[in-house]
């Protein structure tokens, strides 16, 4: 028996199963006084070992994708956002549209979620295995400028294209320059129907001429951000400043909407914009 046990925490050992092993002794004690059967000590030593593992991994995941602080679909309050429709982001969280390398647009003013039902679906994707890399524009356009001036684009561009969500958070923010937005067009042609892309921004699709500094650039950006894609709309007042309401001005308070998407000019196949339908 002892030799038995032995040679278990021997094996434990050698597969890097220090949680079982921790457990090993708890689990024979219940085991012989009848508490947990045999199946049951098993089931006990493995999830023991798979749960504190699994942690570790979606933390490193995590932390690697940059999606810290972690929000969940979970703790986002839809009755505060009524214009938005709680059944398409749960079937968003299905994860299907990374599956279909398409992508989610969410659209709106500031503080009204925007940001955070893109980090929960990436959350949500981490868990499910997925690899995931969330940066805002500018602080992709930044690396992406870094790595040209050392000779290491082509590099920072497959790097980039590798994950199988690319979250791009705050869109139409801060000005871009015209060598950022070619830089940003490379990146996102080097993905192009090959991984799912989250995007986040303020300003509507026609004015992607102005954010990017260049309409050339915006329509080539656009007709390929907007082929397979889900463009979900927010409008309403900002979480951020919900307790604050009767210290903003009236003309701050009214949220401008936001001008539909413009036909992306393609020849050939018709672009699928997939507007107000749920993600199946
Ligand atoms: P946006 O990106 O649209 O400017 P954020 O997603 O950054 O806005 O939201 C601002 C803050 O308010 C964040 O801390 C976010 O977690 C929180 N927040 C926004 N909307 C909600 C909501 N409906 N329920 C819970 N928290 C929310
Ligand atoms: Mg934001």
């Amino acid at each position: 028996m002892s030799a038995l046990l032995d040679r278990i925490r021997g094996a434990l050992v050698g597969l890097k199963m220090p949680r079982a092993l921790e457990a090993l002794d708890h689990t024979l004690q219940q085991l012989e006084k009848g508490e947990i059967t045999a199946v049951e000590a098993i089931d006990s030593l493995l999830s023991e070992e798979y749960v504190t593992r699994e942690g570790r991994r979606v933390d490193v995941a995590l932390r690697t994708a940059k999606l810290m602080p972690i929000k969940t679909l979970e703790s986002f309050d839809f009755s505060f956002q009524p214009s938005l429709d709680r059944e398409r982001i749960a079937a968003l969280a299905q994860l299907g549209f990374i599956r279909r390398s398409e992508v989610v647009h969410f659209l709106g003013p500031p503080g009204i979620g925007k940001s955070h039902l893109a980090t929960a679906l990436g959350v949500a994707a981490v868990k499910a295995g997925r690899t995931v890399y969330r940066a805002t524009l500018a602080e992709l356009i930044e690396a992406l400028s870094q790595a040209e001036r050392s000779g290491r684009l082509p590099e920072k561009i497959r790097f980039h294209a590798r994950a199988s969500l690319l979250i791009v958070d705050e869109i139409g923010y801060l000005p871009i320059t015209q060598g950022g937005a070619n830089l940003f067009f490379q990146l996102v042609n080097a993905r192009y129907e090959k991984g799912a892309m989250i995007m986040t921004s303020n300003r509507g699709f026609a004015e992607w001429g102005e954010v990017f500094g260049d309409p050339v650039v915006a329509t080539a950006l656009l007709d390929r951000l907007l082929h397979h894609a889900v463009v979900v709309q927010i409008e309403g007042a900002s979480y951020r400043l919900r307790a604050h309401a009767d210290l903003i001005p009236e003309h701050v308070r009214a949220n401008a909407p936001i001008t539909p998407p413009p036909p992306p000019k393609r020849r050939g196949r018709p672009p699928k914009i997939r507007n107000g339908a749920a993600d199946h």
